[in-house]
């Protein structure tokens, strides 16, 4: 079985394989590295904290101690490259971590289309808390805002950002939800 096991990526499918590999390897040296800011957080619950109906402290679904007391040592960086002949990823910085196993859940991130303006400051996409904290202080400023998508994300973006007393315009493609 392998001794090594390094998983690039601390969404639910990062944290829910590290702790499976866990119960069922009790000797395994297991490293998640963390791209995020922030630890094991639930994403869904973005939108509740924009609507202000819970605070960020319950977003966190696993402590730094739960993970030491699981033995799973959390590295925070970003993964830049990975080296299969001599099985190392290398992060951001130069720190490199061995690996006899690799798992990439690097999940998914929002796609900005391509339109003039885009890059624009206070244009925004919700993917990570940092975002939803970046959102919810220009929404402090803000008298009008713009929600651009058809998926419940932006469903539940444009409900956050209304319910803070923004006049919010919701855009969509077709003709219905
Ligand atoms: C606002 C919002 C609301 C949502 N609501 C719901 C909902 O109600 N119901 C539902 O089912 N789903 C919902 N989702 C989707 C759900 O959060 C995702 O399906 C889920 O998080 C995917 O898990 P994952 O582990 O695959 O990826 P992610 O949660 O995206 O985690 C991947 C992690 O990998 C890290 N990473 C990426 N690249 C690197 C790298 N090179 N080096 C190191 N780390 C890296 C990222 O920082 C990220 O933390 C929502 C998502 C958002 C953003």
């Amino acid at each position: 079985m392998a001794d090594r096991i390094v998983i690039v990526g601390n969404g639910p499918a990062g944290l829910t394989a590290a702790e499976t590999i866990r119960a069922l390897n009790p000797t395994a040296d297991i490293v998640v590295v963390n791209g995020d800011t922030h630890g094991f957080y639930s994403k869904p619950g973005l939108a509740y904290l924009l609507a202000g109906l819970v605070p960020q402290p319950r977003l966190f679904s696993r402590s730094e101690k739960d993970m030491a007391d699981a033995q799973i040592r959390v590295v925070r960086g970003r993964a830049v490259r990975v080296s299969p002949a001599d099985h190392r990823v290398v992060l951001a910085g130069d720190t490199t971590l061995p690996y006899d196993c690799l798992l990439l859940a690097l999940g998914a991130t929002a796609v900005r289309p391509d339109i003039p303006g885009i890059s624009l400051p206070g244009v925004v996409t919700l993917d990570s808390l940092d975002d939803a904290r970046l959102i919810l202080k220009l929404a402090e400023g803000a008298t009008t805002a713009c929600v651009v998508g058809g998926g419940i994300t932006a469903l539940e973006l444009a409900e956050g950002i209304a319910s803070r007393g923004v006049e919010t315009h919701y855009l969509m493609r077709g003709e219905h939800y």
